[in-house]
């Protein structure tokens, strides 16, 4: 799979300003500044070697209007994803990792800041097919089957003869002339993650995407996607309402506040790849997952 490499192209990241509520962010900033958390980052990676970000976000915050007024969802956020980097964002409900993850995947314009994916906008980077989403609904197209939905996926990279490899990959060769309405929860992500990776992504978006499923299903796909992604080392950025799953497959952990979101904590996750499940009974993984605990008890 690609890296991304170069410097960011400046003049191509997406600036969101809207001026007519500039006057009315500004009083919602000073109002919520009290509560604000202080960012704090204890992060190992070595931007300057990175040679350029996945994502660069800078002061990205954004309002949705609404009956009873303007919600600020989520609040002068600052990250980076470097190229290759898994990274996971983990929150309570409702502190906005959906609107941010749709913002970077071009989805949604936020109300302000700026950003920059793989260099460019969200809409170059997607125009590019350079943009993999799996959220926790699989979104398969009900009338192709397991096979044609993957095939679709591979043609954009030019690979419409690796089906069978990648339904292998994900358990589901067998299960290749089924229609999406024939499979169960958890074989429709084994699908919608496959359709995702198979056009080798640059930036892959994942939005709670084991969230359905039950714990078996999870813990193999999950295991899964760490196996393809140690091999494929695409930028990652993935939502998740698990610890264990955040660290088990994370190079960092972004912990988030509740609403509106901020980054309360940026955490490097210190494991040797490859990794496997034995973590789960490491003292230090143990001593980390109690970590962000306690800082998710007091995120609210
Ligand atoms: P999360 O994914 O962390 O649960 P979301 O990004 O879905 O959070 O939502 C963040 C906040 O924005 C919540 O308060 C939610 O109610 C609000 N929100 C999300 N989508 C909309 C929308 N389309 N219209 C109005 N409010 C929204
Ligand atoms: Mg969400």
């Amino acid at each position: 799979m690609v890296n991304e490499s170069g410097p960011a192209r400046a003049g191509r990241i997406a600036t969101y300003n809207d001026p007519a509520s500039t006057a009315r962010s500004r009083r919602a900033t000073c109002a919520e500044s009290d509560a604000a958390a202080p960012v704090s980052t204890d992060t190992a990676v070595d931007r300057d070697s990175a040679g350029g970000s996945a994502i660069e976000l800078r002061g990205l915050a954004h309002d949705y209007s609404t009956d009873s007024g303007v919600v600020r969802a989520i609040d002068t956020v600052d990250l980076d994803v470097a190229p290759g980097e898994f990274v996971s964002i983990i929150g309570p409900s409702g502190c906005g990792k959906t609107t941010m993850l749709r913002a970077v995947a071009g989805l949604l314009e936020p109300s302000f800041g700026s950003l920059s994916v793989l260099g460019g906008s969200p809409r170059e980077a997607q125009r590019d097919h350079a943009i993999g989403l799996v959220t926790q609904e699989p979104g398969l197209m009900p009338w192709l089957t397991v096979a044609e939905n993957v095939r679709m996926s591979l043609k954009l990279a030019g690979r419409p003869d690796a089906v069978d490899d990648w339904l292998r990959r994900v358990g589901l060769d067998r299960f290749a002339g089924l229609y999406p309405r024939e499979l169960s929860g958890g074989m429709k992500q084994r699908a919608a993650l496959a359709r995702a990776l198979a056009h080798a992504p640059r930036l892959l978006l994942m939005d709670e995407p084991f969230g359905a499923l039950d714990e078996l299903s999870r813990e193999a796909l999950r295991m899964e996607l760490l196996k393809i992604w140690e091999r494929e080392r695409s930028s990652v950025l993935f939502v998740t309402h698990s610890i264990r799953e955040a660290l088990l497959l994370s190079d960092r952990v972004v912990v988030m506040s509740g609403s509106p979101g901020r980054i309360l904590k940026d955490l490097a996750v210190p494991f040797a790849r490859p990794r496997s499940d034995a973590l789960f009974v490491d003292g230090e993984f143990l001593a980390l997952e109690e970590r962000i605990r306690v800082l998710l008890r007091t995120a609210n």
